[in-house]
């Protein structure tokens, strides 16, 4: 199994599903795989509170905001963000599964008139020239590489507009061989801190703030909804080797964090566009 430049294989396998990349899988229903991740409240890791961490260093947004989610998932921060911002929200994720429960999230919370997903990919967004105040990026930038997205999204903001986007990086500059491998090989912009600083300034923002996401965030929010999720998806597909491998996987990379987590973790970048 090849594993692109993903982060996250587990997004690299249901990704190639879609694009069918895999040509085994026609025995193994997508469907049930989107349910996989359909059951966990967020794609990546993350928190409520660390979102409006993330939120509280921008200081531009009104009723009249244009916001952007992008590679918005089935929107779990996407609503915090909306509860406490009064401007309008789009997200956007490739996968329409995910969109399809973002919509309904929103319409269960009232936001509806506000907050909409679209599905569509980063690399061919369709907002306008300097169209945007906020462009927000959980645990998903690395799927157009962390330089690419800032620099081909910048020009949908306003000057002055924010961006806040979280990603993996290394707190350290050495670390253990067979975490450094792991992350190279499926995300090799992974970087360390002051490199990624340097690329957002070079990029043509002002770094505002960065911060450390807490490792609750993995433990509590990502791995321990994943955990219920794949007991319930291993009863079901028993003796299916994709699914097997699948939560193999998964399993795999919460060792590791477990193991190496002093290394490397979740960062939030946020940044303001200076210029045109
Ligand atoms: N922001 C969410 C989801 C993060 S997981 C959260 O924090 O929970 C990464 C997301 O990026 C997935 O939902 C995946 O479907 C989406 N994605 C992957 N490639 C994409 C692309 N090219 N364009 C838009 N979304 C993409």
């Amino acid at each position: 199994m090849t594993r692109a430049s993903l982060c996250f294989y587990v997004y690299a396998i249901y990704i190639k599903i879609m694009s069918n990349e895999i040509k085994t899988i026609h025995e193994f229903d997508y469907n049930l795989i989107c349910d996989f991740f359909s059951n966990t409240e967020r794609q990546g890791p993350g928190s409520p509170e660390v979102t409006l961490k993330a939120l509280s260093f921008i200081d531009n947004l009104t009723d009249k905001s244009l916001i952007a989610d992008i590679g918005c998932g089935t929107g779990g921060q996407t609503m915090v963000l909306a509860q406490h911002t009064s401007g309008n929200i789009t997200g956007i994720d490739l996968f329409p599964k995910f969109i399809d429960l973002f919509n309904a999230n929103a319409t269960k919370l009232n936001l509806q008139h506000r907050v909409k997903g679209i599905v569509g990919s980063m690399d061919n967004l369709s907002f306008g020239n300097e169209e945007l105040d906020l462009i927000w990026s959980e645990g998903a930038i690395y799927n157009i590489g962390f330089e690419r997205g800032l620099k081909e999204w910048r020009q949908f903001l306003k000057t002055g507009g924010y961006i806040a986007v979280s990603e993996s990086a290394w707190f350290t500059d050495e670390r253990p061989a067979e975490i450094h491998n792991y992350w190279m090989e499926h995300c090799p912009e992974m970087d360390t801190i002051p490199n990624k600083v340097a690329q957002i300034q070079k990029a043509g923002y002002i770094p505002v703030a960065t911060f450390i996401l807490p490792t609750t965030c993995w433990t509590e929010h990502y791995f321990a909804p994943l955990v219920r999720a794949q007991e319930m998806f291993l009863d079901k597909y028993a003796g299916n080797k994709i699914a097997e491998e699948f939560v193999w996987y998964q399993r795999y990379d919460a060792e590791l964090y477990r193991k190496y987590k002093e290394f490397y973790g979740y960062v939030f970048f946020i940044a303001k566009k200076i210029g045109k």
